[in-house]
């Protein structure tokens, strides 16, 4: 396998129960030597694997992990018509569906991941998926749409996972402009989308999701946002087969939708949604530049509308990000 030793994955299964498990019966169940053992659990540790080592009485992963299973995830499906691609770590979901995209993998294809390595999100940032903390995944989707006619996927997309964690138990999820999912006012979730296609149609859209399940102190520090994820939001443990099937079911609603009529129908719902709908904020360009302004909604095209002291200004996605301002 990749970078990361072949026994890593071996070894962080074996201790995902709940009991302490020694080196010894670890090597003497994987059929492997103490030393790779301890490797192994060293390994983890460097990449930010919280691991209780006690003298003694073993090792265990301090948070709990649920596997993914692509065989149950995509039976919970049902009809619905999704194969569900699995890898152990990936570098990005996103760019690895990308390229089975290119090279013919079928519509509604799903690609997921234990761990995530190189997660992006827009204008070249990262997005930190760390193993055991994150869900990671990407929906190839064929539209015959042109990539033109697709600018407020990203919104719709939000909107679907939105609808999935509320159903979930987080009724104070929210959307932020123009795709993250906040809880408190924290990052809970982020969203990517690659396009691909031609001016008229038809065109394919990977659609990348971020959740956060369960982050370690270490990787919030390394976060320059306000985060939150599930576990903190739910107050209890997270099955994230479950977590994935409920994101794809109501994303699947969404993106019906959206291919049949678009963004028309799902703005209201949006906007009532929105973090800021009707408050103070400001949006920041990349090179600088600022407008502050009350948040009055979105439009057709899913461009935000601002309404400054100097009149009402619309921005459309791109190098732009908007921030909260307190009264
Ligand atoms: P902005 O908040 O400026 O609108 P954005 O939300 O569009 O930006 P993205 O490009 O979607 O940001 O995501 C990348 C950014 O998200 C990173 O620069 C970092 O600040 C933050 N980030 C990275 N990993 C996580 C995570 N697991 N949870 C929450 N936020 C993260």
């Amino acid at each position: 396998m990749d970078s990361i030793g072949t026994n890593l994955f071996r070894v962080l299964r074996a201790l995902s129960g709940k009991e302490f498990r020694s080196g010894e019966a670890v090597a003497k169940d994987l059929g492997i030597s103490r030393a790779s053992v301890h490797n192994a659990v060293h390994q983890a540790q460097a990449l930010g694997i919280d691991i209780y080592s006690v003298r003694g009485r073993g090792y265990r992963l301090v948070y709990p992990h649920s596997w993914l299973d692509a065989e149950r995830i995509q039976d919970a499906l049902g009809g619905l018509g999704y194969r569900v691609h699995w890898h152990e770590q990936m570098d990005s979901t996103n760019g690895r569906l990308m390229a089975m995209g290119q090279a013919g993998v079928e519509h509604k294809a799903v690609l997921t991941t234990e761990w995530q390595t190189g997660g992006k999100g827009r204008r070249g940032r990262a997005w930190l998926s760390p193993l055991g903390g994150g869900l990671a995944f990407s929906i190839l989707w064929r539209f015959n749409r042109s990539a033109g006619d697709l600018s407020c996927l990203s919104l719709a997309v939000g909107l679907g996972l939105v609808r999935a964690l509320r159903q979930m138990g987080l009724a104070g999820a929210q959307l932020k402009w123009p795709n993250d999912v906040l809880l408190d006012g924290r990052k809970l979730a982020g969203i990517l989308i690659e396009l691909q296609g031609d001016v008229l149609g038809p065109s394919m859209a990977v659609i990348g999701v971020g959740v956060n399940v369960h982050l370690s102190e270490g990787v919030r520090g390394e976060i320059d946002q306000p985060v939150i994820d599930l576990v903190e939001g739910l107050g209890e443990a997270v099955d994230r087969n479950h977590l994935l099937v409920e994101c794809l079911r109501y994303l699947h609603e969404v993106l019906e939708h959206f291919e049949r009529d678009g963004f028309t129908g799902l703005r209201a719902e949006w906007e009532a949604n929105h973090a800021f709908h009707g408050c103070e904020a400001r949006m920041i360009a990349a090179q600088g530049e600022s407008w502050q302004g009350r948040v009055s909604g979105i439009d057709e095209a899913g461009a935000l509308l601002l309404d400054t002291a100097t009149g009402q200004r619309r921005f459309y996605s791109g190098e732009l990000s908007l921030r909260g301002v307190s009264a």
